[in-house]
């Protein structure tokens, strides 16, 4: 697939963080990650590494550590004699996504109704409670983005209550990828309908109902997946990837 190589060749180094030069390898794929989750990094973005060192006043070195942390969890891939780009999910990888999730998440599910304590659904119900009080501030002080991770936030506790860390590890990259698709393909999806879902599913659980819970997850996957134009591949955007990381 072609892509479009827009960065940020002009951009002052003087820009960069406060802990500049102390950042860790894990400390910068950590960010660029959020950066890519929240959509200030959107798909088909080179990511290059002179403009990443300069943003993080780093080696390339550990640049390049960061880089290939990101591509072992299918955030961005890295081509050969080209660079690393943020991940473009075909509309195939979607697909996938959704239904691998579907599968796993039935049975972080019924771990978690197994398995979780009254902390656990106290911590849940709370995420809730905070996901409607910021889908209830307005749309300038809270990006959709923001409010998307959030809605994903929730089923990376659900899987982290469930546990088993593996699981909850895979949950992790497939909630992150989904954020990915969510841009890629125009989610249409009303995040006060996902919240809602959420507080009712939760319900389920804590009557110990399994299959209305694991029909009600499977349910609320669907629905998203449904809410993605997924007719036809999209194609490159172009950005400025130093104001984005410092966004
Ligand atoms: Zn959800």
């Amino acid at each position: 697939m072609p892509r479009t190589k827009k960065s940020a060749e002009d951009e002052d180094t003087a820009a960069a963080p406060a802990a500049a030069g102390t950042a860790s390898i894990d400390s910068i794929a950590r960010d660029i990650a959020t950066a890519i989750v929240e959509k200030r990094l959107p798909p088909g973005t080179w990511l290059r590494e002179e403009a990443l060192g300069r943003v993080y006043s780093v080696s390339r070195t550990k640049v390049r550590a960061a880089l290939l942390t990101l591509s072992k969890d299918k955030l961005i891939e890295i081509i050969p004699d080209k660079g690393a780009f943020v991940c473009q999910p075909s509309v195939k990888d979607a697909r996938e996504v959704f239904a691998v999730r579907r599968v796993l998440e039935s049975e972080v599910v019924r771990l978690f109704i197994a398995n979780a304590k009254a902390a656990d659904y106290q911590t849940l119900e709370q995420h809730i409670r905070f996901e409607r009080s910021t889908l209830n501030q307005s749309v300038t002080t809270t990006s959709g983005s923001v409010r998307e991770r959030l809605l994903g936030d929730f089923h990376v506790a659900l899987a982290q209550a469930a546990g088993n860390d593996t699981l909850a590890e895979l949950v992790r990259e497939l909630v992150a990828r989904s954020s990915l698709i969510a841009m890629l393909y125009h989610s249409s999806n009303d995040p006060h309908c996902s919240s809602d879902e959420h507080a009712d599913f939760l319900k389920l659980c804590r009557a110990g109902q399994v299959d209305a819970a694991v029909s009600s997850m499977c349910d609320h996957l669907s629905r998203i997946e449904q809410s993605l134009e997924l007719g036809s591949e999209k194609v490159d955007r172009q950005l400025d990837l130093v104001k984005a990381l410092l966004a």
